[in-house]
């Protein structure tokens, strides 16, 4: 048995990163940018009033002042003359600031009569203009790399910048095992259940950014393995789901190792999650979860989404762990790392009384997983205990 530090050390060098493609920026959002991009222009491009008033020259700006109004500049719609002293020039939010002006009275402080105005209400110190450049000037840098989120592709838009190079997205193949396993929606037999990790791990891992594929349930023999791992075919990476302890009809290690992995570890000193593999297969990474429900998922987070990192460009492959004082106290931990379901809440971290592996309704209340370290000793309320959100 390894640890999951080794465990992850071993995984991550089976993989590097992928390509770049360029999108179109309205297919970006969650995409990871593959190298820095740079804004084609200043935004604002000009100064630009940030609200429907007059614009003025600000040291002629004083309760009762009064200024002549010279025309009109909208948003799309400069005014296209200088501004002299005594003069406004009616303007609306967005449109360019006339040269000669440099603040704008908000119209709610002017009153008017034809095209005389006059400030009524104390006009405050704001000028109410957007500096040119003042959001980002022309060249300036998003660094890579870095997950797309919707506010970013804004920003994108705004500088510019149609298509974006980005990583292409991780091609992930699950292989479910089992001969008591059934696809949801089907009618299972007295002695089956429902396939529910590949469901699981496909929407976690396209969270974390791959594209993934569920194969077709491999049933517990080699032939039905053999070609489990056939269509996993041009994936970069193949996970199996079970099959991988040493019991009789766990056939993963042995089918994977004829078709010529090169096995890397197998069995990690961990809880949920004990007996896993890893190596290369051909062109592709492979990993074997075990089957038990919870297992799949958290050795999803402990281990997938460090390699999907990878594979996206990111250096920083390991989840950054948060601290929360612990609510109730806990027993010491035995030879194995513990990664516990828990509920945190305001700062306080509570571990689910029951802590089985086959348990996907209190993996469904968690929203952490506690790590507690190979023979942690026993623990008091109020410790700072180290999680990861899940
Ligand atoms: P195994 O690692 O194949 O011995 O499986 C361990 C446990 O996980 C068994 O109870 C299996 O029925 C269960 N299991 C295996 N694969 C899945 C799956 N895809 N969905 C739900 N349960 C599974
Ligand atoms: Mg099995």
């Amino acid at each position: 048995m390894i640890s999951v530090e080794a465990a992850r050390t071993h995984l991550l060098d089976l993989v590097s990163p992928l390509d770049m493609e360029q999108v179109p920026l309205a297919q970006a959002s969650g995409r990871v940018l593959a190298e820095d991009v740079c804004a084609r222009r200043d935004q604002p491009p000009f100064s630009a009033s940030a609200m429907d008033g007059y614009a003025v020259k600000a040291d002629e700006v004083e309760m009762h002042a009064m200024f002549q109004v010279i025309g009109e500049a909208a948003a799309g719609h400069s005014f296209s003359g200088k501004l002299e002293a005594g003069q406004a020039v009616r303007i609306f939010t967005g449109a360019p600031v006339p040269e000669g002006a440099d603040f704008v009275v908000i119209q709610e402080n002017v009153s008017r009569r034809n095209n005389l105005i006059t400030i009524t209400d104390d006009p405050g110190t704001s000028s109410n203009i957007r500096p040119c450049g003042g959001d980002f000037t022309d060249g300036q840098r998003m660094t890579a790399p870095r997950r797309l989120r919707p506010a970013d592709i804004a920003l994108l838009a705004a500088m510019n910048i149609p298509e974006v190079p980005v990583r292409r997205r991780p091609i992930v193949a699950l292989i479910s095992t089992g001969d008591e396993l059934v696809m949801p929606g089907g009618t299972p037999g007295p002695d089956q259940i429902i396939a529910s990790n590949t469901f699981g791990l496909k929407a976690m891992l396209e969270e974390f950014g791959a594209a993934a594929r569920i194969l077709p349930i491999a049933r517990d023999n080699e032939p039905a393995l053999r070609a489990a791992f056939s269509l996993a075919r041009g994936a970069d990476l193949v996970v199996t789901i079970g099959g991988a302890s040493v019991g009789d009809h766990d056939l993963v290690g042995k089918v994977a190792a004829d078709l010529g992995m090169e096995r890397a570890f197998y069995k990690v000193a961990m809880r949920p999650g004990k007996p896993l593999m890893a190596g290369r297969l051909n062109q592709m990474a492979m990993i074997g979860l075990p089957g038990n429900p919870v297992s799949a998922m958290v050795c999803g987070h402990v281990f997938l989404q460090p390699v999907l990192r990878r594979l996206l460009g990111f250096d920083q492959e390991v989840d950054r762990f948060q601290s929360a004082r612990l609510a109730k106290p806990l027993p010491a931990n035995g030879p194995r790392a513990h990664y516990m379901r828990a509920a945190v809440s305001a700062g306080e971290i509570t571990a689910f009384s029951n802590q089985d592996s086959s348990l996907l309704t209190v993996l469904s209340d968690a929203n952490a997983l506690m790590l507690r370290a190979p023979n942690d000793p026993e623990r008091a309320a109020g410790d700072m205990m180290s999680y990861i959100t899940i």
